[in-house]
């Protein structure tokens, strides 16, 4: 940081925070809220959606760890929210690495929070635009906490959906996942209008009002991001379906709840 000011915008909502309020956080201010409260009034089931969606990323963290992955760049990482990402996968493998990145100022002004890593691993955390991604795979950081010539993860949870299609969504994952080598792997949750459109409708436009451009996907667009790569069991299923843990609280969500589709595939 060098010393700058950092500009935090608080007289403007931004999706990370309004994201920690849906979590129950304390990094957010009145502008996040107002937007946050106008899109809970369209959808109230959004406190629901980002708690599902956040068991997801803990799910599908330690599902790749237990399978030996140990390397993960996690892209759009919100504000620190503990479990957090290199806390699932180091409590699976103490050597894991992880890096963050996001956009946002104020995650750049927490991210002391994601550096807590286990002495035998290592974490870092790269403030990117996910829109720019020769920046970002050419950032000093990637090389020197992850070996590229190994297996990484990709991690994109509840971030394609603040990417537009004019944003090039697709070909953005396509540059990324060309850079890492067979054995990687990608995992993607993401907002859908297939169950409850008019909602979803909604709760863009008031993403859009505040100057977030939002674009829900339907299944078939949010399977185009892993085309080329293998979709482990059970597939692209609504977030809450995706290998649920015996004593997982979700026993009556719905879709229309979770709002979400999420995967996890390998590359090949
Ligand atoms: N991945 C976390 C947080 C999701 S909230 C989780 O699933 O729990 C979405 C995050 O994406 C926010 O922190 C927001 O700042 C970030 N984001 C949105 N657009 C981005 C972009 N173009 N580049 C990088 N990060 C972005």
């Amino acid at each position: 940081m060098g010393g700058d000011a950092v500009d935090l915008e608080l007289d403007k909502a931004h999706s990370a925070r309004m994201y920690d309020y849906y979590l129950g956080g304390v990094t957010n201010f009145p502008a996040d809220r107002e937007a946050a409260g106008r899109a809970l009034a369209a959808f109230p089931s959004a406190l629901a959606a980002a708690r599902i969606n956040r068991r997801f990323m803990h799910r599908s963290t330690r599902f790749l760890a237990e399978r030996g992955h140990d390397q993960f760049l996690d892209i759009g990482t919100g504000i620190p929210t503990s479990p957090n990402l290199h806390e699932i996968a180091q409590a699976v493998n103490r050597r894991s690495r992880v890096v963050y990145t996001d956009n946002d100022p104020i995650v750049l002004a927490h991210a002391r929070a994601l550096l807590h890593s286990h002495p035998e691993g290592r974490t870092a955390y790269v403030q990117a635009d996910v829109t720019d991604p020769g920046t970002l795979l050419g950032h000093p950081v990637l090389d020197q906490t992850l070996d590229l010539d190994r297996p990484v993860v990709l991690s994109l949870n509840a971030l394609l959906h603040f990417v537009t299609d004019d944003q090039d969504a697709h070909g953005i994952v396509e540059r990324l996942m060309e850079r890492l080598v067979p054995g990687s792997a990608l995992t993607i949750s993401h907002a859908t209008p297939d169950f409850d459109p008019a909602a979803m409708a909604r709760v863009t436009d008031t993403y859009v009002a505040v100057g977030t451009p939002l674009q829900a996907r339907s299944r078939t667009e949010i399977a185009r991001f892993f085309t080329g790569f293998e979709i482990q069991e059970p597939g692209l299923v609504p977030t809450h379906e995706w290998r649920p843990d015996p004593d997982e609280p979700f026993g009556s969500v719905t879709a229309a709840e979770a709002a979400c589709y999420a995967a996890v595939a390998v590359k090949p």
